[in-house]
C-alpha cells in the first residue's frame, strides 16, 4: 500500500506527514494527553476525549494514569485473546487499555520486585468497582497458576458477589453503587502465582439500612433473598414471599425493583460464591438468620400511653428475633423501649419516648447490619489467607493492591458521609502530589537531567484542616462529642467559626465586617477543597459522629446465641471504661493506615470518568465530563508531567523503532545505544531544545516532534 505524504513545516523545517496518520489523529485523538499541543487547554483536553469515546475508544493515558469513561454497554475488549496480546507489550506499542496499566504493575512487581498499587478514583456510577473487577480477572487469568493454588483464584473472583450483596445498592447515579470503600492486596508468590489475597474496607454506609431517599434502594442483599431464597427457607425466616414493600426498611425510597438487575439470579451466584469462600451452611444460616432480622427490626410497632411511656404493639416480629438472634424476647422488648444509665455505679432505668425508641431501633439496625459486614470481611480474609507452606516463606512475596474507593463528592445536601469521603480524597491528592512529584524529581535526577521546577497546589493544608490535633475540624467535633450539656450541631458549628474563622479553606455565612454571606446557609460550613467548594450542613454531625448505641441493647447483644453475633457484639464493650473511637476518628486512623500501606508501594492510577448521568451509552456530557476532569484534577496532572519533557524512552527501545529512519542505524547499530541515538535524532534533524539524552533514556520535549518521528516511521513501512 502507498502512502501519500503532505510538506508540512515544522520548527521552520520542511517535513514529510503521512496523510493517514495524520487523518486518524484528528478522528481518533491523541493516546496520550501528553502528546496534546496545546496541553493546558481544557477544551482541547475534552474533545480529544470525546473523539476517542465516539470511536469506543474509552482508555486514554496522561503518561503512565489511565483515563477511563464509562462505556455503558458491553465492549469486546475484554476476551482472553486480548489478555494475552497485552502481556508483555510495552506501554505505547498497542492503543491504552486497562489490561496495559495491570500489565505493567505486575511486570513491574516480576522484574523490581517491588509491591505495587494500583488507585481508581472517580465519581460515583464512573466505572471503578469494574476497573478493579477488570484486573482481578486479569491477573486470575493471565498469571502463571502454582499447584494448590486454583481455589484461591475462585475465591478471589468469589469475594465480590458477596461483597457487592451486602455492600452495594441502588442510587440514583448507579444502579449497583459500592457503598464502602474498599482496598483488596493480591499476593503473588516468588513466581508470580497469585496465592493470597487481604481486604480492608471503610465506612460502610449504615444509614441506608433503616433510610433511601426516592428512587434508591436498601442494600441488594435484602431483595436477593426475598427473591430467591426457596419456600422453605423463607418460612423459617419468617418471611413471606411477597413485594418487598411489605417491609417497613424496603419501602422508603419507593423502588423495590429495578431494570438492570436480576436479583434471583444475583441470589444464585451470591450464595454459590458463598460456599465457594468456604462457609459452612450453618454459617450460612447465621448470616441470613441475622439479615432477617434486622427487617423484623424494622417492621416493629410501637404505641405510647398516657403518660408518655412506649410499649411494643404487636409481638409478631419479636418472637421471630428472639428466634433469629437467639436472644431472650423480654429483654429485647424492654430494651428496645428503656434505657439504661449506669452513673456511680447504680444503674437508672427510663422509659424512652416513641420517637426515642424509634430510633434506638433503628440504631440497632445499623449495629446490626454494619458489625455483620465487618464480620463478613473478616471471614473472607480468613479464607483468601495465604496459608503458609513448609518450603514457601511470605517474605518472597509480594503484593498488588487495588483501591476501589469512593471519589469527591459534592450534592445539593452534603453532610457528614461527604465531609468524611472528600477528606479521604483530600489524603489520596495528597499522596499523588508526593508520589508522581516524588518520582519526577527521582527520575529527571537519576537520568542526570537537570530538574524544572513545577508548580502546584500542595493541599496538605486542606488535610490539616480537617485532621490537626487540637484545632482540626475532626479535634473540634469530637470535642463536642464529648462534651455534656448544651452541646449540638450548632454549638459545633459556632466552635468551628471560632477556631477557624480566619482560614484560607474554611468559610460560614458570617463575613468578616458583620455581615452574611448567602451561598453559605446557616447551619453550613464551607471547605474550599483542592477540587472545590463543597458547603457541609451539620445537621446529624453530632450523633453520626457517636454512633452511640444503648447500653442495655448491646447487653441483649452480648448474649446473642447466634454465634455471629457474639462474635460482632463482645462482652468487653461493657465493661470498658474508655469511650469507644468516634466514627470521625476511626476513619482518620483507618485513612492513615491506607497512606502508609500506599506509601510503601509503587502507584498506578486509573481515573474514571462517567460521561453522563442516564446511564446511557453514546452521550457525552459535556459539562458534567468538565466538572469531572476538574475534580479528578487531570488538567493539573498533565501540566505537571508535561512541565518538562512530554515523552520519554529508554534507548534501546527508541532505537528499536526508529532505527530505520537513518542509514547509520540500520538494520543494526553496534556501538554505545545512547551514541545510536545521538546520530539518528542528529540525522533527523532534531533541535537540541527538542531533546535530552540521559543517562538510560531519551527525553523529547514536544509532542510534535515524536509525531513527525513516528509518521516518518509509518512512511517507511
Ligand atoms: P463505580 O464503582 O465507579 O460507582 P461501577 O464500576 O459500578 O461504578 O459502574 C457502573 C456501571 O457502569 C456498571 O454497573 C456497568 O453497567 C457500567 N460500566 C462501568 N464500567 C464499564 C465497562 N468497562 N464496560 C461496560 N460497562 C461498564
Ligand atoms: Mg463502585
Amino acid at each position: 500500500m502507498r502512502y501519500h505524504g503532505r510538506e508540512v513545516e515544522v520548527e521552520g523545517k520542511i517535513r514529510l506527514v503521512m496523510e493517514s496518520a495524520l487523518s486518524a489523529r484528528d478522528r481518533v485523538g491523541v493516546q496520550d494527553f501528553l502528546l496534546l499541543e496545546n496541553y493546558t487547554s481544557e477544551a482541547a483536553f475534552i474533545e480529544n476525549l470525546r473523539r476517542r469515546y465516539r470511536e469506543n475508544l474509552i482508555y486514554t493515558y496522561i503518561g503512565s494514569v489511565l483515563v477511563s469513561v464509562n462505556p455503558y454497554k458491553e465492549l469486546e475488549i475484554y476476551s482472553k485473546q486480548n489478555m494475552e496480546r497485552y502481556r508483555g507489550v510495552n506501554f505505547y506499542e498497542i492503543s491504552p487499555h486497562i489490561f496495559a496499566l495491570a500489565d505493567n504493575s505486575y511486570r513491574a512487581l516480576r522484574t523490581e520486585r517491588r509491591d505495587q498499587c494500583i488507585l481508581i478514583s472517580g465519581e460515583s456510577g464512573a466505572g471503578k468497582t469494574e476497573a478493579s473487577k477488570k484486573i482481578l480477572q486479569y491477573y486470575t487469568t493471565t498469571c502463571p497458576t502454582r499447584q494448590n493454588t486454583s481455589s484461591i483464584r475462585e475465591r478471589l473472583l468469589h469475594s465480590n458477589p458477596v461483597l457487592e450483596a451486602f455492600g452495594n445498592a441502588k442510587t440514583l447515579r448507579n444502579d449497583n453503587s459500592s457503598r464502602f470503600g474498599k482496598y483488596m492486596d493480591i499476593q503473588f508468590d516468588y513466581k508470580g502465582a497469585p496465592i493470597g489475597g487481604h481486604i480492608l474496607n471503610y465506612l460502610l454506609e449504615k444509614s441506608r439500612v433503616v433510610h433511601q431517599n426516592h428512587g434508591e434502594r436498601n442494600f441488594h442483599i435484602f431483595y436477593q433473598l426475598l427473591e430467591g431464597g426457596d419456600e422453605q427457607l423463607l418460612k423459617r425466616l419468617g418471611l413471606e414471599k411477597t413485594n418487598p414493600q411489605h417491609y417497613h426498611y424496603l419501602v422508603k425510597g419507593n423502588c423495590p425493583r429495578v431494570s438492570t438487575r436480576n436479583d434471583r439470579n444475583c441470589w444464585r451466584i451470591m450464595t454459590n460464591a458463598l460456599s465457594v469462600i468456604g462457609f459452612t451452611e450453618e454459617e450460612v444460616e447465621e448470616l441470613l438468620d441475622i439479615v432477617a432480622s434486622v427487617l423484623h427490626l424494622g417492621n416493629m410497632q410501637f404505641g405510647e400511653n398516657e403518660y408518655g411511656e412506649t410499649h411494643l404493639t404487636t409481638d409478631t416480629q419479636l418472637r421471630y428475633l428472639s428466634q433469629l438472634l437467639k436472644v431472650e424476647g423480654s429483654d429485647l422488648s424492654e430494651a428496645l423501649t428503656h434505657k439504661k444509665i449506669v452513673a456511680k455505679e447504680e444503674e437508672m432505668i427510663s422509659p424512652l419516648s416513641l420517637e426515642q425508641a424509634l430510633s434506638a431501633r433503628d440504631a440497632l439496625s445499623k449495629a446490626i447490619y454494619g458489625r455483620t459486614f465487618t464480620w463478613l470481611v473478616e471471614k473472607i480474609n480468613k479464607s483468601l489467607a495465604f496459608k503458609d507452606e513448609p518450603y514457601f516463606s511470605s517474605k518472597s512475596s509480594s503484593v498488588i493492591g487495588l483501591l476501589d474507593i469512593y471519589g469527591f463528592e459534592v450534592f445539593q445536601h452534603n453532610s457528614f458521609e461527604q465531609f468524611c469521603i472528600n477528606y479521604c480524597n483530600e489524603k489520596l491528592q495528597q499522596l499523588f502530589i508526593e508520589l508522581t512529584l516524588k518520582s519526577e524529581q527521582e527520575e529527571y535526577d537519576a537520568e542526570g537531567i537537570a530538574w524544572e521546577t513545577v508548580e502546584y497546589f500542595n493541599n496538605k493544608i486542606i488535610c490539616d484542616l480537617v485532621e490537626e490535633k487540637h484545632k482540626g475540624i475532626i479535634a473540634i467535633l469530637d470535642e463536642e462529642c464529648l462534651r455534656p450539656g448544651d452541646a449540638s450541631d450548632i454549638t459545633f458549628l459556632e466552635k468551628l467559626e471560632d477556631t477557624l474563622g480566619g482560614h484560607a479553606h474554611f468559610v460560614t455565612h458570617k463575613l468578616a465586617n458583620g455581615k452574611t454571606r448567602k451561598a453559605v446557609g446557616r447551619e453550613e460550613f464551607r471547605l474550599l477543597h483542592y477540587a472545590g467548594e463543597v458547603n457541609y450542613n451539620v445537621n446529624g454531625f453530632l450523633d453520626k459522629n457517636n454512633d452511640l448505641l444503648y447500653r442495655n441493647l448491646k447487653e441483649v447483644m452480648c448474649k446473642s446465641g447466634n454465634p455471629i453475633m457474639s462474635q460482632c457484639f463482645h462482652r468487653e464493650e461493657l465493661t470498658d471504661q474508655k469511650r469507644p473511637e468516634t466514627a470521625a476518628t476511626q476513619f482518620k486512623l483507618s485513612l492513615a493506615k491506607l497512606m502508609e500501606i500506599l506509601m510503601s508501594k509503587e502507584p498506578s492510577y486509573i481515573r474514571c470518568i462517567k460521561p453522563n448521568d442516564a446511564k446511557q451509552s453514546g452521550r457525552f456530557d459535556e459539562v458534567l465530563v468538565r466538572h469531572q476532569v476538574k475534580y479528578l484534577g487531570l488538567m493539573e496532572n498533565l501540566r505537571v508531567r508535561r512541565a518538562g519533557f512530554a515523552y520519554r524512552r529508554h534507548y534501546e527501545a527508541f532505537l528499536q523503532r526508529y532505527k530505520c529512519l537513518c542509514p547509520e542505524t540500520w538494520p543494526n547499530w553496534e556501538g554505545k545505544l545512547v551514541d545510536g541515538v545521538s546520530t539518528l535524532v542528529k540525522h533527523l534533524g532534531y533541535k537540541p531544545e527538542e531533546y535530552q539524552l540521559g543517562r538510560s533514556k531519551i527525553f523529547i520535549r514536544f509532542p510534535k516532534t515524536l509525531f513527525f518521528t513516528e509518521d516518518a516511521r509509518e512512511a517507511q513501512k
